[in-house]
């Protein structure tokens, strides 16, 4: 769009759907990636650009930086009504480290093709950041003030748990959330097409807990020639192989029964609770990360013992990665110790709880309605991310927490695949369909 104010003054005005694209690109050539120690580049310069994009519009922020090179960014954006409840909006800086050679375009490229920005971040996370900071530029720009107060947070450590980010600020600085009783973030308000040229979007009201354990068996040192009935390195093994082999029951959460039954009409199938994973089949390779949503699962990651064949160890130790569902933590420690028996001992890696907030109330209608008004065919839907994000550390504040960046995608298109995974890109067309849809979910908020 171009506009004159007087004869010879250009005034060019920016959209947020022009700008969508310039910050995602720019964002991903920031490489921020998070090995899970401070090896790796930081966030801090991606702080700094933020800090840049937002005061341009006259948003002062703060950047923390928890650890140096590690940065996350806060800032508050004043709202019409300052009595009201705030709400938080949070996306992280971070992202998984990645290998040029298996891609097919350059991950800190920020290239646009076949009608994507490419790039690590692309899908998580930088897609929700440039979104966020494209919006607010707009509304401000336009002095368009939100409805309450809004505290944005960018943040610094997502990939490895937060702990030098969400979980640092919520510990070491939680004034800067006061009043916030709700917040969005990743990962959901994604499409799925499914028939009828119709699509489900799938708003996070849920995520497992997360048990990383530790696992550690002891014996005896000795000869490998000799007898050892208390030899640590079968002891391991076997308590391994028992939870690696355990098959947890299906347990409806509430969320995932709603889920369930929503996506069963969407399909045409009829919902069966004593067989409620048949519509998986239906949902394409989402299916991998909604059936882990039925069920606690363990999966046994990391096996170290011995140095030599013919000397017995003292020690072994292993690592598991458990998820548990909301409401069943008790359950599946129970379960877990009950499989590892007396010998082995368990520790944590990294412990932190399960959420599931309810699928109501005014800002789920804010989320309906945004959606629905981007796109008629749209059937927002309830569901468990089977993953963890910064919303756990949030949630410490007592805050309610969804899963809402909202893009709407083609039928083709492998999403949930792409989280972690290579050739990460997000649709052009998605971009502009999420901003128009955060707009209009912010006016509603
Ligand atoms: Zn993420």
């Amino acid at each position: 769009m171009v506009g004159y104010v007087n004869p010879g003054v250009k005034v060019i005005t920016v959209t947020a759907e022009d700008e969508v694209v310039r910050l995602c690109q720019e964002l991903i050539r920031i490489d921020t990636s998070n090995p899970g120690d401070h090896s790796g580049p930081g966030e801090r310069v991606a702080a700094e650009y933020v800090a840049e994009q937002l005061a341009e519009v006259g948003v002062e922020s703060q950047i923390f930086e928890s650890h140096p090179k590690r940065a996350s960014l806060v800032a508050r954006i004043e709202g019409e009504d300052r009595s009201r409840d705030a709400l938080l909006l949070h996306g992280h800086l971070d992202v998984v480290p990645a290998r040029a050679e298996d891609w097919t375009r350059d991950p800190f490229g920020g290239e646009i093709a076949d009608g994507c920005v490419w790039g690590r971040g692309a899908v998580d996370m930088k897609n929700m950041d440039a979104m966020i900071l494209a919006v607010v530029r707009k509304r401000l720009r336009e002095g368009r003030k939100p409805p309450r107060d809004v505290v944005l947070a960018f943040l610094a450590d997502e990939e490895a748990g937060g702990k030098w980010g969400a979980r640092w600020l919520v510990d070491e600085k939680p004034e800067l959330f006061e009043g916030c009783t709700e917040a969005v973030g990743e990962v959901g308000g994604f499409s799925l097409t499914v028939p009828g040229d119709r699509r489900m979007y799938l708003i996070e009201t849920a995520e497992k807990g997360i048990a990383w354990m530790n696992l550690t068996a002891r014996g005896t040192a000795g000869h490998g020639s000799m007898v050892h009935p208390d030899n640590a390195v079968t002891a391991l093994a076997a308590a391994v192989g028992r939870l690696g082999s355990h098959e947890f029951p299906v347990q409806l959460t509430k969320t995932v029964r709603s889920f369930l039954e929503r996506a069963c009409l969407a399909y045409g199938v009829e919902f069966d609770p004593d067989d409620p994973e048949k519509c998986l089949d239906e949902i394409g390779p989402l299916a991998r990360m909604i059936g882990a949503t039925l069920r606690h699962t363990l999966n046994p990651s990391v096996l170290e013992a011995g140095y030599k064949a013919n000397v017995i160890p003292q020690t072994a130790t292993a690592q598991v990665d458990g998820r548990f569902l909301p409401g069943y933590e008790d359950d599946f420690f129970a379960t877990v110790d009950g499989l590892l028996g007396p010998d082995v001992e368990r520790g944590f890696v990294h412990h932190d709880q399960a959420l599931e907030a309810d699928y109501e109330g005014a800002l789920v209608e804010a989320m309906e309605a945004a959606l629905l008004s981007e796109d008629a065919g749209a059937l927002p839907v309830p569901y468990c991310l089977s993953g963890g994000t910064d919303g756990k550390s949030f949630a410490r504040l007592g805050m309610r927490c969804y899963g809402f960046a909202p893009l709407r995608l083609p039928p083709e298109l492998d999403f949930s695949g792409m989280f972690h995974g290579v050739d990460e890109r997000v649709p052009v067309d998605g971009l502009h369909f999420g901003v128009r849809v955060l707009d209009q979910f912010l006016d509603r908020s």
